[in-house]
């Protein structure tokens, strides 16, 4: 754990939102390589696993019944139905680590974003965009995982998706992964020196005061 981190009693929530085919999952564990101090939350699915994913790493792959029991429960942070599966965070897993000042990002859609930032201090929200419609059209019939109704399906989405880009703090376009994993670790890196500065402040005040006495001005 850095030295910032141990100043913080509470994580930093990344949330980063993409249309899919976007390049998120390797631009995500690309960053994650080189900032060890970040923690991917693992959500919950009804999608059924892809030949390269794996239970309790990717995804935690539930049944439709148990992910509404869960819902019931309100174990949710926030949940969302995406092309006709569902897909949650769970509020104990983001607040146990977050409260131990662990940083996490979380992999969910604009409807869960929204909802994340309305419950969560200290969310940051970065959206990432594909160079264009085209492209990212190109990458999903390379990526070779969707029938062509998916991927009509996806793009449409995509187009609709990137209408809430705006409301979020960060913007990344990913043309190369190597300048977009670059940009998603210097937004890391600021935010916890915009946390570490407010920090080492209240340190510096508490110093002053202890030398000083309250009254000082
Ligand atoms: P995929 O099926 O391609 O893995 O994911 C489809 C979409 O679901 C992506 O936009 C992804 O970010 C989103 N997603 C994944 N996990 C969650 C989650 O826990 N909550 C919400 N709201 N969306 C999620």
């Amino acid at each position: 754990m850095g030295a910032e981190q141990k100043r913080r009693e509470r994580g930093l929530v990344f949330v980063i939102s993409a249309p899919s085919g976007t390049g998120k999952t390797t631009l995500v564990r690309g960053a994650m390589k080189q900032l060890p101090d970040l923690h991917f939350s693992i959500s919950y699915t009804t999608r059924s696993p892809r030949a390269n994913e794996r239970e309790n790493e990717d995804y935690y792959f539930i049944s439709p019944s148990i992910f509404q029991k869960m819902v019931e429960r309100g174990e949710f942070l926030e949940w969302a139905e995406v092309l006709g599966n569902r897909y949650g965070t769970t509020l104990a897993s983001v607040s146990q680590l977050v409260s131990k000042g662990m940083d996490l990002i979380l992999d969910i859609d604009t409807q869960g974003a929204k909802m994340v930032m309305e419950k969560v201090d200290q969310t940051i929200l970065i959206y990432i965009l594909p160079p264009s419609l085209e492209a990212l059209r190109e990458r999903l019939v390379k990526r070779g995982l969707d029938s062509p109704e998916i991927i009509q399906l996806r793009l449409a989405s995509a187009r609709k998706d990137m209408e809430e880009a705006h409301w979020y703090h960060y913007l990344i376009v990913n043309e190369k992964i190597d300048d977009a994993i670059e940009k998603l670790k210097a937004i890391v890196i600021a935010e916890r020196c915009r946390k570490v500065k407010d920090s080492i402040l209240g340190e510096k005040m508490r110093e002053w005061e202890e030398h000083h006495g309250k009254n000082y001005c």
